[in-house]
C-alpha cells in the first residue's frame, strides 16, 4: 500500500461526550426553561433571591463541610491541581500568590516559594450548599437582615456510575435559608415552597418524607447505640455496610442492599431517642406542615449521607424513576457556617434533582394520552411558526421585512438564505414542521395582498401586511 492510500485510511477520531455527561437538545431544553421559569417564578413568591456560584471552588471547601468519610468526598469528586503559573510576570505572580494565601512582599521573595506551595486544589463543585455558604461568609450576609433566602440553579458534578437518573454531570435547583432562628415555621414553609413548585409543575405521584435526626445531645448516644446493635449482626452485612458500622453508622439505615432490609428494619430507630428539645422540634414541624396542608409520611431511615445536617431532614420521591426516585433532599444544617469559619448561623436548604425532575415529568406525559399541563405545551411549540417562502429579489427585500416585524412580535419565523422555488419551499416548511407558510412572489408584492398557507389544512388566505399580524395573533400556536 502507497503512503498516499494509507492515509486516506485514517480516520480522524470522533468525538463523544464524557461517560456520564449529555448534551441537552432541543425541544426538550424548552421543558427545562419551563421548570426553571416555574422556579424563578414560585420562589421569588416565598422571597428567595438567586445567587450564582462558581463552578469551581476549593476542595477542602468540600471535604471540610461535606465529610471526608461520604462516598461524594471520598470517591467522587472532580479534582484537580490547579499550578501557580511561573512564566507570568513577576507582577502578576505576586498577586497569585497573595489570593492564594502566600503573602509575598516583593520580588525578591518570588524564588522563596517552592514548588509546594505554588499548586492549590480545585475541585467541580459536587453540590452547591457548600458554596453558597462560603458566599454568605465571604460577602458578610450575616450583616443583612435576617434570614437571607437564596437559590441557585446550575450543573453538579460527581464521578458516579452513570445509569438512569443518574449522571456525572447533573442539575440541581439549590435553596437554603440562612441565618434567623430554628423555628419549625422556617422548616415548614421551605417544605411548603417545594411543594407548590412541584405542583405548579403538575407532577403527580409526589411523595414526601420526612425525618429528625436529633441534635449533638442526643444523636451520638444514639448514633453509639446503633453501631452497638450492628456490631452485633455485623457478619450478616454487606461489606459497605460492616465498613459503616464503624465510620458512619447512621449511613447503614439507607442501604439498599436487599439481605439488609430486614436487620434494617429491627434497628433501634432516631424517634425513640431524640431529647426533649429535638422531639417538641420536631412535633412542631410535623403540626405547622399540617396547619398548610401538606401530607408527609415519617421514615425513620432517611439520614442523608452528609455529616452536618441535624434535626429536620426530608426527601421527596416521584413517579417513573426507578429506583432513583428521589427528586428532592434537604433539611437542617445549624452547623455548617461555623465550621467553615463563619458565626454560628442557623441554616436548612434543599437540592431538587433538576434531571430526574424532567424524566418523571416526561414519564408521567408519556403515560398519557392526552397531553395536558402547560409545560408540555411549552416544549412542543413548533419550532417554526411561519415560514417565509419568497421568490424574486424584490420579494426578498419584503421578506426580510415581513420576517423582522414577525419576530418582533413574538412568532418564530424561517427565511430561507437563497431563493427557492415555491414548491420546494413549501416542502421544506412542511419538513419543518412549520405552521404557515407566508407565500411572497413578484404578484404579492406589487398588490400589497400577501398570501398566507395553514399548513395542515392546506388553506390560503390574503391579507394586506397589518391585517396579517393581527389574523396570526388571533391564531397563534399553543393557545
Ligand atoms: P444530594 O445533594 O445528594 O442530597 O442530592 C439531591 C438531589 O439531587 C437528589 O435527590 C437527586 O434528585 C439529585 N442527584 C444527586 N446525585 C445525582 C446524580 N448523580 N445524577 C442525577 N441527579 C442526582
Amino acid at each position: 500500500m502507497s503512503e498516499g492510500a494509507a492515509k486516506k485510511e485514517e480516520k480522524p477520531r470522533k468525538f463523544q461526550a464524557i461517560r456520564g455527561t449529555r448534551d441537552l437538545l432541543p425541544p426538550e431544553t424548552a421543558l427545562w426553561n419551563r421548570v426553571e421559569q416555574a422556579v424563578h417564578e414560585v420562589f421569588a413568591t416565598f422571597g428567595f433571591g438567586e445567587i450564582r456560584l462558581p463552578i469551581l471552588d476549593p476542595t477542602e471547601l468540600f471535604a471540610r463541610s461535606i465529610g471526608v468519610d461520604t462516598d461524594v468526598v471520598s470517591k467522587e469528586m472532580f479534582t484537580f491541581w490547579d499550578p501557580f503559573d511561573q512564566r507570568l510576570p513577576p507582577k502578576y505572580q505576586i498577586e497569585e500568590a497573595r489570593a492564594r494565601g502566600i503573602n509575598i512582599q516583593n520580588e525578591g521573595e518570588l524564588a522563596t516559594i517552592g514548588l509546594a506551595l505554588s499548586f492549590q486544589q480545585l475541585t467541580l463543585r459536587p453540590e452547591a450548599t457548600a458554596s453558597v455558604c462560603r458566599a454568605y461568609i465571604e460577602r458578610n450576609m450575616q450583616q443583612l437582615p435576617q434570614p437571607v433566602k437564596l437559590y441557585t440553579i446550575g450543573p453538579m458534578f460527581r464521578r458516579e456510575r452513570p445509569q438512569k437518573g443518574r449522571y456525572r454531570q447533573f442539575y440541581q435547583i439549590d435553596a437554603e435559608v440562612l441565618g434567623g432562628s430554628d423555628a419549625p415555621g422556617i422548616d415548614a414553609e421551605l417544605i411548603e415552597m417545594v411543594m407548590t413548585f412541584l405542583e405548579r409543575l403538575g407532577l403527580e405521584g409526589v411523595q414526601l418524607h420526612i425525618n429528625s435526626i436529633g441534635d449533638k445531645n442526643c444523636r451520638p448516644k444514639y448514633v453509639e447505640l446503633l453501631r452497638e446493635e450492628l456490631r452485633k449482626v455485623k457478619d450478616k452485612l454487606g461489606p459497605d455496610s460492616q465498613r459503616r458500622v464503624e465510620t458512619n453508622p447512621l449511613r447503614v439505615l439507607d442501604s439498599k442492599v436487599e439481605g439488609e432490609q430486614e436487620i434494617i428494619e429491627k434497628l433501634p430507630r432516631i424517634s425513640q431517642h431524640l431529647c426533649d428539645a429535638c422531639r417538641e422540634n420536631y412535633d412542631e414541624v410535623k403540626r405547622q406542615l399540617a396547619l398548610r396542608g401538606i401530607v408527609y409520611s415519617q421514615n425513620f431511615r432517611l439520614v442523608r449521607g452528609l455529616d452536618y445536617y441535624v434535626r429536620t431532614t426530608f426527601e421527596i420521591t416521584a413517579k417513573g424513576l426507578g429506583s432513583q426516585n428521589a427528586v428532592c433532599g434537604g433539611g437542617r444544617y445549624d452547623g455548617l457556617i461555623e465550621l467553615l469559619g463563619g458565626p454560628p448561623t442557623r441554616a436548612t436548604g434543599f437540592a431538587i434533582g433538576e434531571d430526574r425532575l424532567i424524566l418523571s415529568l416526561q414519564e408521567q406525559a408519556k403515560s398519557k394520552e392526552v397531553a395536558s399541563g402547560e409545560w408540555r405545551v411549552a416544549s412542543e411549540k413548533p419550532r417554526v411558526e411561519v415560514y417565509v417562502a419568497w421568490m424574486g429579489e424584490k420579494a426578498y427585500a419584503t421578506a426580510i421585512r415581513a420576517a423582522k416585524n414577525l419576530r418582533a412580535a413574538g412568532f418564530s419565523v424561517e427565511l430561507p438564505p437563497v431563493e427557492q422555488k415555491f414548491g420546494k419551499a413549501l416542502g421544506q416548511a412542511d419538513k419543518l414542521g412549520a405552521r404557515y407558510a407566508l407565500i411572497l412572489g413578484d404578484n404579492e408584492v406589487a398588490s400589497g395582498e400577501w398570501t398566507l398557507k395553514t399548513l395542515a389544512t392546506g388553506e390560503q388566505a390574503t391579507f394586506a401586511e397589518a391585517d396579517l399580524l393581527k389574523f396570526l395573533g388571533k391564531n397563534r400556536s399553543g393557545e
